[in-house]
């Protein structure tokens, strides 16, 4: 008992061994390799119990960490799959894609300590692709239909955790999307070296298993009006997600060579997924890249700039390395595979010649204590450079984007644009129209996966029980 109790003293932290960096930087696969069993009831073995779980709360889904933790030590992993979908309907999502750093490995009272996190994330993943090889499925056969019917808008994190909780409450679900795939910005945004789409094409068949009906290529306000899905359900649920650039506004944006980091990510998705040749945008052959924006998706720019054979990577951010607002796993990742870093410096003008980029000049920064709770850079004057680029690629964040047709039906949003959901006299996530839920980035403006997918969750719980009240039907779960 104290032998396994102590076993964090003995077995350090490991991860799953990564891909090499001169291998992985020649395809996308994903660079995070898989447990063997017993490793992962090893490391699993390394969680304390010790009691007060702050892994728990730290994770914003609040995932049932420790019990899970126990029944993989145990070699139940039918069980232990079973107990994540209880709090997380994407949970081996959520294990590759989770800055675990800043949630509930930050958060363990190894790490606390000093000794090293659980691995918590490895785990979850794990636990999940195996249980799926195995033929673990989610079990609703004590499922019974309501005769309810709820539409899902985007297919992302938050739209697929709403939908997966309403099926296991016996409400019919359609999901429309304007893309061909599911999955939002799983699918359409992150690269997958970092998710492989494989890992939701399978989500997708589980999902469509427990009778999700998905109805993609179809953009609502625009091939189909939303006051028809008004009419024919029940409830709808709108996760359209955060798509507006934030602007930089630097002089010379309009040149050739300066790309926004969405398009460049999603061409470079479009064309693995499709397996064409890449379009024009994505030839960085032999050219010097320079990414702008501290962020996962200047991080992600970085390391696909790197894969298309940059001759050199250099990402600018204003702030200092401990003020990035990423995955600290993710700008380490950048630097093994060659990105160099340029801390505190601000990009004030990009310059060219004959319409095409040739520099970007930064100025250097100094931070200060603004009373805004986050040290603020201020420019130093007089620190002016040129840093030479052929291509820039922006990644300074996205805002809320709300449809043009949430006005026309009383979906208020805040003045950022973000679509007002719970609050007085409402159910969590509802609008201020009461038939329609909304959540993840469309709410909260560019956030994390695993926070949309709590969301959708939520919302669905809310429309379950708003469901019950107009009607009270016998709903089987809720
Ligand atoms: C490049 C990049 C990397 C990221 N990396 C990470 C990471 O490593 N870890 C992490 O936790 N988070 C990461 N994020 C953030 C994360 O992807 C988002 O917070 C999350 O996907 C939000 O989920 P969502 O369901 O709210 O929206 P989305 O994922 O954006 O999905 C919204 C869906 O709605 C659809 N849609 C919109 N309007 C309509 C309409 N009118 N009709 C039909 N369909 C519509 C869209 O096509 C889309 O599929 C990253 C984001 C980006 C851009
Ligand atoms: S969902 Fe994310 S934060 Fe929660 S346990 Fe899993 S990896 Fe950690």
């Amino acid at each position: 008992m104290s032998d396994k109790l102590f076993q964090f003293l003995s077995l350090p932290r490991q991860t799953p061994r990564t891909v090499p960096v001169a291998i992985r930087v020649l395809g996308y696969g994903e660079i995070a390799g898989d447990f063997a069993p017993p490793e992962a009831a090893a490391q699993a073995g390394r969680c304390i119990d010790c009691g007060n779980p702050y892994c728990e709360h730290a994770c914003p889904v609040h995932n049932y960490i420790p019990n899970w933790l126990k029944l993989v030590q145990e070699n139940r992993l039918f069980e232990a799959a079973t107990l994540m979908h209880e709090t997380n309907p994407l949970p081996e999502i959520c294990g590759r894609v989770c800055p675990q750093d800043r949630l509930c490995e930050g958060a363990c009272t190894l790490e606390q300590g000093d000794f090293g996190a659980v691995t918590i994330g490895s785990v979850e993943r794990w636990v999940v692709d195996e249980a799926f090889r195995q033929g673990w499925r989610p079990d609703l056969s004590r499922v019974r239909e309501t005769g309810r019917r709820v539409a899902v808008v985007g297919a992302g994190p938050a739209g697929l955790a709403c939908a997966d909780r309403l099926r296991r409450a016996g409400v019919a679900v359609d999901v429309y999307d304007r893309q061909r795939e599911i999955g939002g910005l799983l699918t359409f945004g992150i690269p997958p070296f970092k998710l492989d789409k494989q890992v939701v094409r399978t989500r997708r068949a589980v999902l469509e298993e427990m009778g999700v009906a998905f109805r993609l290529g179809v953009e609502i306000g625009h091939d189909l009006p939303f006051r028809e899905l008004l009419e024919s359900y029940d409830a709808v649920f709108v996760g359209t997600g955060a798509y507006t650039y934030v602007d930089g506004k630097l002089p010379g944006r309009e040149l050739h060579g300066v790309h926004d980091a969405l398009p460049f990510l999603i061409a470079n998705v479009d064309r693995l997924l499709d397996d064409a040749p890449p379009p024009p945008l994505l030839d960085l052959k032999g050219k010097r890249v320079v990414v702008l924006g501290g962020g996962d998706t200047g991080m992600d720019c970085n390391r696909t700039a790197v894969r298309l054979g940059a001759a050199s990577v250099t990402c600018v951010y204003r702030r200092d390395e401990a003020s990035m607002p990423g995955s600290a796993r993710e700008v380490g990742y950048s630097r093994e595979e060659g990105v160099q870093f340029l801390f505190n410096r601000q990009p004030v003008a990009l310059l060219g010649e004959d319409g095409r980029v040739g520099a970007v000049r930064v100025v250097a920064t100094e931070l200060h204590d603004d009373g805004s709770g986050r040290l603020a850079p201020r420019n130093v004057p007089g620190s002016e450079a040129d840093l030479p680029a052929d291509v820039v690629i922006q990644a300074f964040g996205f805002r809320a984007s709300p449809a043009p047709w949430f006005a026309e039906f009383g979906i208020a949003v805040d003045k950022d644009g973000r679509v007002l959901a719970g609050g007085e006299g409402r159910l969590p996530f509802q609008t201020t129209h009461p038939q329609v839920f909304a959540g993840g980035d469309n709410v909260r403006g560019a956030d994390l996966v695993v926070r949309a997918v709590h969301d959708g969750r939520e919302a669905a719980a809310s429309i379950v029980r708003m469901l019950q009240r107009v009607e009270a039907p016998a709903l089987a779960h809720a």
